[in-house]
């Protein structure tokens, strides 16, 4: 760590906007949480993989936010038809910003495609969508324009990194996606899951790294209790060392 705040990695990437020119983004959601949470945001832009590790040497942790679909050639499969949302490019610039913030051993939070990227990176195995693999009943995919409307339950499990840092048994939460976990990565275990069965939250043993399947970053305005996800990122990469300002 530099400076008295640990910098916290996240990804930028193009999107087209009509009449401009491509600009990489970041949702402001994701840097204000980081920021609220004590922690610097870096945007990283999107480059080509053997770029990953320079990049990752700037960093005291890494945040893996939401985004397109996880290609599913990734993981050796045809996309069915409902994945039409996909940049190959960005999931393996990620993916090596994944490794190599693993192999420095920094702590990394994934939210949404966040999750789904971490959990392929660690072995596990994804559902393309839900309502055609699943046959589920619960909204996962609500109104886009509200973004910290609670759309369903998750039950928080007992003896959890996630339970200690939102308390255990039923939470409600935002919902955006179609895609889920399906095969857990070895290491893993469950943390959250929906009353249809999907798996909404997941952590490895040393709680160094974890994800959600809702948008915690949307939420923490109206309902702060969601920045201490973000607060463990940021306690983790200050390295216990240092005390980091609120
Ligand atoms: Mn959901």
């Amino acid at each position: 760590m530099r400076g008295t705040k640990p910098v916290i990695g996240m990804l930028s990437s193009p999107a087209p906007s009509e009449g401009l020119p491509l600009r990489h983004r970041t949702n402001t959601a994701y840097i204000e949480a980081i920021r609220m949470a004590g922690g610097i945001p870096l945007q990283i832009p999107i480059g080509p993989p053997e770029e990953a590790a320079a990049y990752v040497e700037l960093l005291d942790g890494l945040l893996v936010p939401g985004g397109e679909d996880i290609a599913p050639c990734l993981l050796g499969e045809d996309a069915l038809p409902e994945v039409t949302y996909t940049y190959l490019e960005k999931d393996v610039f990620e993916i090596a910003l994944v490794r190599a913030a693993e192999a420095k051993g920094l702590p990394i939070f994934g939210i949404c495609r966040g999750i789904q990227l971490l959990n392929v990176v660690f072995g596990g195995t994804l559902y393309q969508d839900m309502a055609r693999q699943c046959g589920k009943n619960i909204c996962h995919n609500q109104n886009r324009s509200i973004r910290d409307a609670l759309s369903h339950r998750v039950t928080v499990e007992e003896g959890s990194l996630l339970g200690k840092l939102l308390g255990e048994g039923e939470i409600w939460v935002n919902s955006y996606h179609h895609q889920a976990l399906n095969r857990v990565a070895k290491g893993f275990r469950v943390t959250a899951v929906a009353a249809d069965g999907i798996i909404e939250g997941f952590e490895r043993a040393d709680g160094r790294v974890y994800g959600v399947q809702w948008h915690p970053e949307e939420m923490v305005v109206r309902y702060p209790q969601f920045l201490s996800l973000f607060r463990h990122l940021v306690e983790l990469s200050a390295g216990g060392k240092k005390k980091v300002l609120f």
